[in-house]
């Protein structure tokens, strides 16, 4: 299978194309900036859809970029930057005269509100109640292919909650903080930590482009990307310790982290959801990183 892939150099991407090529099939990446096996956005608006078996999409300016001050140009990069290149592929697709059989969007849990003790699975209703779930509205709809494209091309949304990782994500900023013995909780430390090992994700979207089955159906089947464990914030906290051999002793309070990272952003930290990963399951996807201890010891140890 030819697999284009939107954002496919970064994090998540990278660990995608070395499983799909793995398994022989063949990616192109698709770019801000040219190179070898990728074309640019403007390549794809300007000639179209190259041929392709399946789509996904990555791209969007990182929601924990360092380098970035959270300010009004930085939330306009993280909508545009994933609703532009979502539309961007979607109407490829619409308008290829041969459209790929599978269309994969990845987008986020930020859609569900945080609570300690509701649980989400991908049946469950919600509507946007922050900025952060305005934008996952947004970004799946701007991936919905019209009625008589959906007919032949299978639409998939999944939402994964913090993917863990050594090569990016959310651990590449902690590991040195938690080696150097810094680590602790972030906020009450009681609140949800959905979570996913990369390689798992990687797997789950790979699933997702294998050829439907049946006649796709109109509206787009939902995947939470997550793992199987329901963890809090200080269960992840001492298991990186321990796995580490680090003491984790310095919690960092909520209002630390709402001023350091902007409150609206540092929500994905300081609060989470419990997210279930029900038709993940029952669509038979097996997990090699089913908890936080044998994802955590594989990151760490390799
Ligand atoms: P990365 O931060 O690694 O970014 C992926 C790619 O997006 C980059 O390689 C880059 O490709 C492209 N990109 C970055 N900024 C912009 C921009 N301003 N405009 C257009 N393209 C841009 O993402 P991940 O691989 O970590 O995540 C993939 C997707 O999954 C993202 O949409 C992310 O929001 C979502 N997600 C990730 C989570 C995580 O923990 N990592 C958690 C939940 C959701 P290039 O430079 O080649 O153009």
């Amino acid at each position: 299978m030819r697999v284009l892939i939107g954002g496919g150099s970064g994090f998540v991407g990278r660990e995608l194309t070395r499983l799909l090529r793995d398994k022989g099939h063949e990616v192109t990446v698709i770019s801000r900036q040219p190179g070898p096996g990728k074309i640019t956005w403007g390549e794809l608006e300007s000639s179209g859809l190259p041929p392709c078996e399946g789509a996904v999409n990555l791209a969007g300016e990182n929601l924990m970029n360092p380098l970035r001050w959270w300010n009004e140009s930085y939330k306009k990069d993280l909508f545009s930057s994933r609703i532009d290149t979502t539309k961007a592929l979607a109407q490829a697709i619409a308008a290829s005269p041969s459209p790929p059989h599978s269309w994969v969007l990845v987008s986020g849990v930020a859609c569900y509100q945080p609570s300690l003790t509701a649980k989400y699975t991908e049946d469950s209703q919600w509507t946007p109640f922050d900025l952060l779930s305005k934008l996952v509205k947004e970004w799946e709809a701007s991936a919905l292919l019209p009625e008589t494209v959906a007919q032949n091309t299978k639409q998939v949304v999944i939402r994964p909650g913090a993917v863990l990782g050594r090569d990016g994500g959310a651990m590449k900023q902690m590991l040195l903080p938690f080696w150097l013995g810094l680590g602790g909780t972030l906020g009450s430390g009681s609140q949800p930590f959905p979570w996913i090992h990369v390689s798992d994700l990687a797997g789950i979207i790979a699933h997702a482009l294998e050829p439907p089955t049946d006649t796709p159906s109109p509206s787009q089947q939902v995947f939470n990307g997550v793992a199987p464990a329901l963890n809090t914030n200080y269960e992840f906290t001492k298991e990186l310790g321990r796995v580490l051999r680090r003491p984790t002793i310095f919690p960092v309070p909520g209002f630390v982290m709402n001023a350091l990272m902007g409150s609206e952003r540092a929500v994905v930290l300081t609060q989470g959801q419990k997210v279930v990963p029900q038709r993940t399951l029952e669509a038979g996807f097996q997990y090699k990183y089913p908890d936080l201890s044998s994802a955590l010891k594989e990151i760490v140890g390799s």
